[in-house]
């Protein structure tokens, strides 16, 4: 075994699925032909690693992960590049923070260089499922769960990690659409000392009943509060928010209740490149509302892999309706979508180092 290999076997499957329709891909509504598996257990540590055929899971009804939700995932994409490359954004970075959710979650951590050299082996073998359109992409989705079959609560003893990936066309087919957003101020998202730092499944689970009565009342997303005071913004749905006032770009600061979005990190680290004044700052509702109504607030936009850059078109709060730049989308969110959309696809200088290379 190679130092920075895992000892992975490969099963192909013995006959491939027909691709769908690349012009009505959505967002994770398919799976490629094949997918990664590894084992974790007390006494073996990560074993039975191997590539093969997407397939159902058979797992104890008695599997923690059902009863008790030890739960991480990730989300990343590949991308086609110039002349065929196929490109991943970051995908270290997405490791390394599924280690931190495993942290957390009392979950194993897995070995993130071996890992990756698997997910582009994954990746190469399944490339013909990479979208060529404008804006589509490869999304690739990591995730670990408890499946020791026992019941009564404690860290489950066996673990399992895989990578499965669907094809998903581009968020904005048609260009952006600026969302309206309500500023939820009943139900709270993530409070200090949990776990919403994690990328852990109950923290969505605890999220679709305030998404789904902000999309009955016509809103896309839901802007969350801190859920001490409900005053201060943390994030919007499952992307990073960012705000535009007096031509500083603002978002809150990493504390323990956000999620360490990579996209958040790769916008404030071009906003500095592109000289911007950039503020990681915590912002209350009342100040985003009144830098609106004064005309001080120009932008307002979510960031995270599925959308890159999300443009707010306008605020509910509290009966109120505060419209964020004639709900067009702004320069700076523009630029960003753009700049992103290009270093991804590597049309730009990779001055970061953040694109791996696949093929
Ligand atoms: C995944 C996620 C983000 C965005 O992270 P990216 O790494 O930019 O995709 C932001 N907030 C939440 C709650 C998330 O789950």
């Amino acid at each position: 075994m190679l130092k920075n290999e895992l000892d992975v076997s490969l099963s192909k499957a013995e006959t491939l699925k027909e691709k769908p329709d690349q012009d009505n891909l959505g967002f994770g509504q398919y799976f490629t032909d094949h997918m990664f598996v590894m084992k974790w257990s007390r006494e073996q540590g990560w074993h039975d690693a191997e590539i093969r055929p997407y397939e159902d899971f058979h797992i104890a009804p008695a599997a923690m992960v059902f009863h008790y939700g030890q739960a991480i995932f990730e989300g990343l994409k590949a991308y086609r590049g110039k002349d065929g490359a196929i490109l991943l954004f970051r995908p270290e970075d997405n490791l390394k923070r599924l280690n931190n959710s495993a942290v957390r979650m009392c979950m194993p951590r897995i070995p993130v260089s071996k890992v990756l050299q698997a997910m582009k082996g994954l990746v190469y073998l399944d490339r013909d499922w990479i979208p060529e359109g404008e804006g589509a992409a490869l999304y690739i989705r990591p995730t670990m769960v408890a499946t020791e079959g026992a019941l009564g609560l404690r860290p489950s003893s066996e673990y399992l990690f895989f990578i499965i990936k669907s094809p998903v066309g581009a968020y904005y087919a048609e260009g952006f659409s600026p969302t309206r957003i309500y500023v939820e101020d009943k139900y709270v998202r993530a409070v200090p000392g949990g776990v919403g730092e994690a990328k852990t499944a109950g923290n969505y689970a605890a999220s679709v009943k305030a998404l789904t009565e902000a999309q009955q009342k016509g809103y896309t997303q839901v802007l969350w509060l801190d859920a001490l005071e409900h005053k201060y913004v943390e994030e919007v749905g499952t992307s990073n928010i960012f705000f535009v006032i007096n031509d500083e770009l603002i978002t809150p600061p990493l504390g323990g209740t956000i999620l360490a979005g990579i996209t958040r990190d790769s916008v404030l680290q071009l906003a500095r490149d592109w000289g911007i004044a950039v503020d990681e700052r915590r912002i209350t509702i009342d100040e985003v509302i009144a830098a609106a109504e004064d005309g001080t607030l120009t932008e307002a936009f979510g960031a995270g892999t599925a959308a890159v850059i999300s443009p707010v078109g306008e605020f509910g709060y509290q009966g109120k309706t505060i419209m964020i730049n004639n709900g067009k989308t702004g320069a700076l969110s523009q630029r960003l979508f753009d700049g992103i959309q290009a270093l991804q696809r590597g049309m730009m200088q990779d001055e970061h180092n953040w694109l791996v290379r696949v093929a």
